[in-house]
């Protein structure tokens, strides 16, 4: 089974435009995101571009405050503290990646957990960890909410992570774990990583290494999911061979049309989260 991202994050995305325009009527108030965009790096203009459209089509306003790559840490977190201080702006988020004069440990630590949408902040982190109710890094919460569209219950499955980044790796390990999952994270310096991942129910990839994944790899009726977004000339690839791969999983992401739309929808998703939360 291929797993369709677009239709499973279409059905979300509709979730959160339809409450949203409930809070509407009932309140006349909506959700507000802002996001920082520092530098004309070319992916982040058009991943911005899409998340400003994507949240005023389901009803949240967004503006996208730009940035000269030159600007200084101390301007960008004077904005922040700006934007933590109104009371209209319900989701702040810094696009990454960032230029080598500013810190980001630093960005991230100036938004203010209750604002965080990308889920960064040490505090929301922590509290992932600690299993309390938490801002959830949008990839990891797609993928799970991707998991769970094919498979309720996953208690007792072995669940093999391929990456340790805070974006992805840990946010995930920590997600499945509460979903009482046993948990395998893999890296660059794992060992014998091949049969680490053959015997995953569950095999969850953020490498970034195009086609690391092979048939061999994976288990009979295995779900595998992919995060990896890999450009080779023209064409995006993810870490897992989708190919060689998809007769023998139970069910698969594709890349594109797998994870990278539920990232978007899990965005919005956690914007109207903090809305409802600051507004309650
Ligand atoms: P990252 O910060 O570079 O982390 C990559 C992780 O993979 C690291 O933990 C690294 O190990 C591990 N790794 C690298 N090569 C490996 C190998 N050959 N074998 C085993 N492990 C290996 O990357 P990221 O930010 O998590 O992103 C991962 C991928 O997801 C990228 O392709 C990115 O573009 C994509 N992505 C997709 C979405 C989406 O919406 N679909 C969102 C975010 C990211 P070490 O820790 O030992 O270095």
């Amino acid at each position: 089974m291929i797993i369709d991202g677009k239709k499973i994050s279409s059905l979300l995305v509709e979730e959160v435009k339809e409450e949203i325009s409930a809070i509407k009527k009932k309140t006349n108030k909506s959700p507000s995101l802002s996001v920082i965009l520092i530098g004309d790096f070319v992916p982040s203009q058009i991943y911005v571009q899409n998340k400003k459209k994507k949240s005023l089509e389901v009803g949240i306003n967004s503006e996208v405050i730009r940035y000269s790559k030159e600007i200084s840490e101390k301007e960008v977190i004077k904005k922040i503290n700006e934007l933590n201080n109104k009371k209209e702006v319900s989701g702040i988020l810094v696009q990454l990646p960032l230029p080598d004069q500013i810190n980001k440990e630093k960005i991230i630590n100036a938004i203010h957990p209750s604002k965080d949408v990308d889920g960064f902040n040490p505090l929301n982190v922590g509290n992932l960890a600690s299993g309390y109710k938490a801002i959830i890094p949008c990839t990891p919460l797609g993928c799970l909410l991707l998991i769970k569209n094919i498979e309720s219950n996953l208690s007792g499955k072995h669940a093999v992570i391929v990456g340790r980044s805070n974006l992805n790796g840990k946010p995930m390990a920590q997600l499945l774990l509460k979903e009482n999952c046993t948990i395998t994270i893999a890296h660059s310096k794992t060992k014998a990583l091949k049969d680490i991942c053959a015997k995953a129910d569950i095999l969850v990839v953020a490498a970034g290494v195009s086609n690391l994944v092979k048939n061999d790899w994976v288990k009979k009726g295995a779900i595998v999911i992919d995060v990896g977004i890999n450009k080779i000339k023209d064409r995006l690839v993810g870490d897992v061979d989708f190919n060689d791969v998809k007769d023998k999983a139970k069910a698969i992401t594709p890349v594109p049309g797998g994870v990278g739309p539920m990232t978007i929808a899990c965005l919005l998703k956690n914007t109207l989260e903090c809305f409802k939360k600051q507004n309650s």
